[in-house]
C-alpha cells in the first residue's frame, strides 16, 4: 500500500500559538529552548513550540500564586466566575472548525471526530461546571452546646494540571472546568507530542475574561517542566492523566509537601458480550469500544470477553468490521481512523503485535503498518488469545484487540478482574439481572451495560485499583479542588 497522505497539507489550520502563556503574556522559554511538533499522518514539523523548564514553570507558579493569594478570580461573585466560563465555551465553539483541525493536524485523529466528539464534549464539560460555579456550598450543622456551626468550601488554590496527548482539547476542559468553577488558579502543562491546541485554549480564556495569573499554559516535557509542577512548593494540587509509571513518580515527589493527588491512569478494560445480547448492537460496541481514538483510549475494550455459544460467529463479524474501518488522511471525511500519535506509540504498538504472535496468539486480521509514511497501523485483532499473554494483560494504547472467550459467569468475573487496572467495563446481555449483577461484580470505575464509551460532564469517570484516584466529571469532579472549611461560633 502506497503512502495514505500524499501531499503536504498547503490549506492546514494557521498556527496562531507556539510560546508560553504565563500572567497573560506570551513568551518564549527562559532558556530560549523549543521542540518540535509533528504531523503523525506525514511526520512533518508542524511548528517550534517554546520549551519550558523549571524556570519557566517557577514564573507560573509564582503568577498563579499572585492570582490565586490576592487576585480577583477567588473573590468575584461566583456567577460572574460562571458567566466568564460561558464565555469561554462561546468563544470555543465560535471556532470549532479551526480547533477540530489543530486537534486533528497535531494529534492525527480524524477531523470528523474532533469536530462531533471531543469539542462538543468539551464544550459541553465547560459549560456544566460554569453552573457550579455559584452552585458550591457548604452547610450548617446542629453540633452540641450554644453554638453555630458551619462549612465553608473553599478552592484548594493553585493547582498543576498535567495532561496528555490523546484528547489534547477534551483533557483541557475536563481539567480547566472544575478548577475554575472552584475558583482555583492553575498552571497547565500539555503533553509534549500536542500542545497546539492548548495554547490556543488559552488564548479564548483570556479573550473570554478569564483575569491573567489564572490560567499559565508551559509546554515541555515530563521530567522537566512536568517534575517541575510536581515538585514546587507553590501548587497545592496536581491532577495528572497519563501513564501509572508516571503516577508513581510524580505521588513520590509530591509526598514532600503532601501535595493532594488525582489520578486518570490506564486500563485493560473488559467488554463482555453474553450469547443473549443484541449482536449487532454488541458489535458495535466491540468496535468501537476498541478502535475510538485510533485505539489511544484509557478506556478502550481491549479484551473482548464472548461466550462460547457465539464465539465464532462473532468474531468473524468482529473482524468483518475491523476490515472494512477507513484507514487515512485525518482531514478526509470518510476517515474512521487516523495515524497513532508519535513513532513512540506505533513502536510500541507494532512490539505487541510480534509479541501477541510469539505468544502464540491467532492474528485473525491486520497486524501490519498502513503506508510507508505516517503512523498508520491495520485494525487488529488476535483471537485464542489466554489471560496470561502480555496482549491480554499489558495496556497496548493501540488499534490492537484481544479476544477472550468464557462460558461460566463466575468464572467470566475472576478473569474480568484478574487484573491491577479498573477504569471501565461493559457488558452486553438481554437478561437485565445479569447484567446488573455483573456491574455489581466487575471492579471498575465505570461499567457500561449495552452500550460503550458514553460519557457525560454530569456522570464522574475514574479508576479502581491502580487506574488511579479521584473522579473527574460531575460534581465529585469538583471535589479534588475543594477544602472544607468547619467554622464554629459560639452564642454564649
Ligand atoms: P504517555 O505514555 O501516554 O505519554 P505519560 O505519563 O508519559 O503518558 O505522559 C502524560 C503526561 O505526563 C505528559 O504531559 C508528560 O509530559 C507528563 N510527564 C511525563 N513524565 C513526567 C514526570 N516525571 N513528571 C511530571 N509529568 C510527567
Amino acid at each position: 500500500m502506497s503512502t495514505v497522505v500524499t501531499e503536504r497539507r498547503s490549506q492546514g489550520p494557521p498556527i496562531r500559538q507556539t510560546q508560553l502563556f504565563i500572567d497573560g503574556q506570551w513568551t518564549p522559554s527562559r532558556s530560549g529552548n523549543t521542540f518540535t511538533t509533528i504531523d503523525p499522518a506525514t511526520e512533518e514539523v508542524i511548528a517550534q513550540v517554546a520549551e519550558g523548564d523549571a524556570a519557566d514553570v517557577e514564573m507560573a507558579v509564582r503568577a498563579a500564586r499572585r492570582a490565586f493569594d490576592d487576585g480577583p478570580w477567588p473573590r468575584m461573585n461566583a456567577r460572574e466566575r460562571g458567566r466568564i466560563m460561558l464565555r469561554l465555551a462561546d468563544l470555543i465553539e465560535a471556532e470549532i472548525d479551526e480547533l477540530a483541525a489543530l486537534e486533528a493536524l497535531d494529534n492525527g485523529k480524524p477531523v470528523r471526530d474532533a469536530r462531533t466528539g471531543d469539542i462538543p464534549l468539551a464544550l459541553d464539560c465547560l459549560r456544566y461546571y460554569a453552573g457550579w460555579a455559584d452552585k458550591i456550598h457548604g452547610q450548617t450543622i446542629p453540633i452540641n452546646g450554644d453554638y453555630f456551626c458551619y462549612t465553608r468550601r473553599e478552592p484548594v488554590g493553585v493547582a498543576g494540571q498535567i495532561i496528555p496527548w490523546n484528547f489534547p482539547i477534551l483533557m483541557v476542559a475536563w481539567k480547566w472546568g472544575p478548577a475554575l468553577a472552584a475558583g482555583c488558579t492553575i498552571v497547565m502543562k500539555p503533553a509534549e507530542q500536542t500542545p497546539l491546541t492548548c495554547l490556543r485554549l488559552a488564548r479564548l480564556a483570556q479573550e473570554a475574561g478569564v483575569p491573567d495569573g489564572v490560567i499559565n499554559v508551559v509546554p515541555g516535557y515530563g521530567p522537566t517542566a512536568g517534575a517541575a509542577i510536581v515538585r514546587h512548593p507553590g501548587i497545592d494540587k496536581v491532577a495528572f492523566t497519563g501513564s501509572g509509571e508516571t503516577a508513581q513518580v510524580i505521588m513520590r515527589q509530591a509526598a514532600d509537601h503532601l501535595k493532594r493527588l488525582t489520578f486518570e491512569l490506564g486500563g485493560k478494560s473488559p467488554n463482555i458480550v453474553f450469547a443473549d445480547a443484541d449482536l449487532d448492537a454488541a458489535a458495535a460496541g466491540a468496535h468501537v469500544g476498541i478502535y475510538l481514538n485510533q485505539g489511544q483510549c484509557c478506556c478502550a475494550g481491549s479484551r473482548l470477553f464472548v461466550e462460547d455459544r457465539i464465539h465464532d460467529a462473532f468474531v468473524e463479524r468482529v473482524v468483518a468490521e475491523s476490515r472494512s474501518r477507513r484507514v487515512g488522511d485525518p482531514f478526509d471525511p470518510a476517515t474512521q481512523q487516523g495515524p497513532q500519535v508519535d513513532r513512540a506509540q506505533f513502536d510500541k504498538i507494532m512490539g505487541y503485535v510480534e509479541a501477541g504472535r510469539r505468544e502464540g496468539a491467532t492474528l485473525a486480521t491486520g497486524g501490519g503498518r498502513v503506508g510507508e509514511r505516517g503512523f498508520f497501523i491495520e485494525p487488529t485483532v488476535f483471537t485464542n488469545v489466554r489471560d496470561e499473554m502480555a496482549i491480554a494483560r499489558e495496556e497496548i494504547f493501540g488499534p490492537v484487540l484481544s479476544v477472550l472467550r468464557f462460558s461460566d459467569v463466575d468464572e467470566l468475573i475472576r478473569r474480568a478482574n484478574a487484573t491491577s487496572f479498573g477504569l471501565a467495563a461493559a457488558v452486553w446481555t438481554r437478561d437485565v439481572a445479569r447484567a446488573h449483577d455483573v456491574a455489581r461484580r466487575l471492579r471498575a470505575g465505570t461499567v457500561w451495560v449495552n452500550c460503550y464509551d458514553v460519557f457525560d460532564a454530569a456522570a464522574p469517570f475514574g479508576g479502581f485499583k491502580q487506574s488511579g484516584f479521584g473522579r473527574e466529571l460531575g460534581e465529585k469532579g469538583l471535589e479534588p479542588y475543594l477544602e472544607h472549611k468547619t467554622v464554629t461560633v459560639s452564642l454564649a
